[in-house]
């Protein structure tokens, strides 16, 4: 029997427009937990739903539901704590810290079989997939969300909220890293053969996910080449100094010589493009080397034609495309992808606090998060906290 309970969420209304609403409570069913949200990461994909740059609810033909329409509370890097488990959530009881996969799928759905996509531990690009936060459905920046159980994975250690909401973004790094050593290319970063090892990496931009690469490929993947790194913004080079690598400022350097030169004209091996920016992907042919490896992380791409495309072909780069912290499941039906990088978190082999410049404890402050401060210089990642 549905009640006439509500809660409260933050709801983008329309393009540009985020409203504090009384939103109906969600119904977990009997395999689902109805969490207490405690974390929410702001990300880009957040910011560019907002400014109308991106619209990932379609209808069932594919044609895209206006915010007008259908408005969407965002939110997809998601802690809480369980505040029920229905008769048939396993795993889980009251009182457990969560982190989430927003993501469902055919194992989330309990669907038999299940497609072809989840079948091959790609879980992001089920047949059948929807998002929390993304696609329509309800995100995190509410009091509660009602999602399966196993998309939910406890935390045990004592891992700080905020710090935990970015196991989702470093998932995605780990898929999209995974994609690339998945794909047949002329240099990989495990091949023996010196001359077919990468060398030189350039992560274009040191925003969260640039510097989540950086301590992917240094902590993580243990690579110790040459790795640099291109970022305008001084605080996010800095800190992308302090995880190894090699900084370059474009403002103040021409960046195509700054790799020609710290790769004795060599250029970068593999390229991981993790700024969305159309004038840098219009740049990526003086950057790369002849077959290098090129992974299109960013979204957005503004501003350029698709002529710029022409120089990248030119060279038969392997370009890799990825979205989300998609991969397989677990024994007990769990993301993998997102327990691989909670673990990292916990580990403190990817350091995340450091780079947190903004905690907002209530939701009537998204507004100023989105219209304001993510633009600010100073800004690097805004949690919300509730
Ligand atoms: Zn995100
Ligand atoms: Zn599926």
């Amino acid at each position: 029997m549905p009640s006439n309970k509500t809660m409260r969420a933050s709801v983008l209304v329309d393009v540009g427009r985020l409203e504090l609403r009384d939103v109906p409570f969600p119904e977990p069913g009997p395999a689902d937990v109805l969490v207490r949200v405690r974390a929410v990461g702001l990300c880009g994909t957040d910011f560019h739903i907002f400014a109308g740059h991106s619209n990932y609810n379609t209808d069932e033909r594919g044609a895209v539901v206006p915010l007008n329409k259908q408005p969407q509370i965002l939110g997809h890097e998601v802690v809480g704590i369980v505040e029920k488990a229905g008769s048939e959530a396993k795993g889980l009881s009251p009182g457990d810290r969560v982190v989430l996969d927003q993501g469902l799928n055919c194992v989330s759905a309990n669907r038999e079989p299940i497609c072809e996509y989840c079948a091959t531990g790609d879980s992001h690009q089920c047949a059948f997939y929807r998002e929390h936060g993304i696609t329509g459905l309800p995100g995190g920046l509410a009091e509660y969300l009602a999602i399966p159980a196993v998309n939910a994975i406890k935390i045990t250690s004592d891992i700080d909220d905020a710090e935990a909401a970015l196991t989702e973004p470093l998932g995605c790094i780990l898929h999209s890293s995974n994609m690339a050593s998945r794909a047949r290319s002329r240099y990989s970063l495990r091949e023996q053969a010196s001359n077919d090892r990468i060398r030189s990496v350039l992560v274009c931009g040191a925003g969260p996910a640039g510097l989540l690469f950086v301590q992917y490929l240094r902590n993580v993947a243990g690579y110790d080449g040459l790795l640099m790194v291109s970022e305008p913004n001084k605080k996010k080079r800095d800190l992308a100094a302090q995880f190894g690598a090699v900084a370059i400022d474009p403002a103040a350097t021409d960046v195509v010589s700054a790799v020609s030169e710290l790769t004795a004209g060599r250029r970068a091996d593999y390229l991981i493009e993790a700024t969305g920016s159309g004038k840098v992907l219009s740049i990526i042919p003086q950057l790369i080397r002849k077959q290098a490896t090129v992974l299109l992380y960013g979204h957005g791409h503004v501003g350029v034609d698709m002529s710029a495309l022409n120089g990248i072909m030119f060279l038969e780069p392997t370009l890799i495309a990825s979205v989300g912290a998609s991969g397989s499941f677990d024994h007990d039906g769990r993301p993998v992808t997102y327990r691989r990088a909670l673990g990292l978190l916990e580990e403190g082999k990817v350091q995340v606090g450091r780079f947190i410049t903004n905690r907002y404890t209530q939701l009537k402050a998204v507004p100023g998060a989105f219209a304001g401060d993510s633009s600010s210089p100073e800004y690097i990642k805004g949690i919300v906290l509730l």
